[in-house]
C-alpha cells in the first residue's frame, strides 16, 4: 500500500512536474550538476531541505545522517560516509556555501540528551554516532538554566559542533580562509515552519522571518 502510493506519486511526477521541467533535467544530465549549496541535515522525514528552500533539481547537494552531525576530520581509512560526501561536494563540485540544517524534535538529539542507550533498538550505531556530539551535550548540561528547553539548546549546539568540525577538514579550512567557502548554521522549527539562522558574531540563533 505504501509502495503503491509512492509509485502513483512517481506516475504523477512523470506526467506533470517532469514533463514541465524536461529541458532542465536534460541539461542537468548533459552538463552535470553545479549545486548552489551543500546542506548537511538530519534523516528526519519532516525536514525536506529542497521544499523549505523552494529549490529544484540540481540546486542542492544534500547529505543526510542522524542529527546532522559532521564528524571531525579523521583520515583513518575507515568508512566515513558523511566525510566522503563532503569531499565530493567541496573538492569535486567546488560548492561554496555549506549549510548545517538542524531541526526541532530531533530524535537523534533526544537520544543524545537522554544518554546514549536510551533507545534499546538503536544501541548498535546511533549511540556511537551521537557520541560524536558528546561535547555539545556537556556544554548544554553545564550551562543551561533549569527552566531552559534543553532539547532545543542541544539542537542548536549540535549545529555549532558540526560547523566546528567542518573547519577541521584541511581542504574546507583552506577554502574558508581564502573566501571560496562560507559556513552557515540553520535550524528548522517543524510545527510553525520557522527557520532560525546562526549569527556568526553573537553565536545566537535568530528567527529569519
Ligand atoms: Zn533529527
Amino acid at each position: 500500500m505504501n509502495i503503491e502510493r509512492l509509485l502513483d506519486g512517481y506516475r504523477r511526477f512523470r506526467a506533470t512536474n517532469f514533463r514541465a521541467a524536461r529541458e532542465l533535467y536534460e541539461r542537468l544530465a548533459a552538463d552535470g550538476q553545479s549545486p548552489r549549496a551543500l546542506i548537511v541535515t538530519c534523516c528526519d522525514s519532516r525536514v525536506d531541505p529542497a521544499m523549505i528552500t523552494d529549490s529544484g533539481p540540481g540546486e542542492l547537494f544534500v547529505i543526510r545522517n542522524v542529527a546532522n552531525v559532521v564528524p571531525p576530520f579523521t583520515p583513518d581509512g575507515k568508512h566515513h560516509g558523511t566525510s566522503a560526501a563532503l569531499e565530493f561536494g567541496v573538492m569535486g563540485l567546488g560548492i561554496g556555501d555549506i549549510i548545517v540544517l538542524g531541526h526541532a524534535q530531533c530524535g537523534g538529539v533526544n537520544a543524545l540528551l537522554r544518554g546514549e542507550h536510551a533507545h534499546a533498538s538503536t544501541v548498535d550505531f546511533v549511540g556511537t554516532w551521537m557520541a560524536l556530539a558528546a561535547d555539545a551535550r556537556e556544554r548544554v548540561i553545564e550551562n543551561a538554566p533549569a527552566d531552559a528547553d534543553r532539547q532545543l539548546l542541544l539542537e542548536y549546539e549540535v549545529v555549532k559542533l558540526s560547523l566546528d568540525n567542518l573547519r577541521s577538514f584541511p581542504w574546507i579550512r583552506e577554502r574558508i580562509d581564502d573566501g571560496r567557502v562560507r559556513l552557515h548554521g540553520w535550524h528548522f522549527g517543524i510545527a510553525a515552519g520557522e527557520l532560525t539562522t546562526l549569527d556568526a558574531d553573537t553565536g545566537e540563533f535568530r528567527l529569519l522571518v
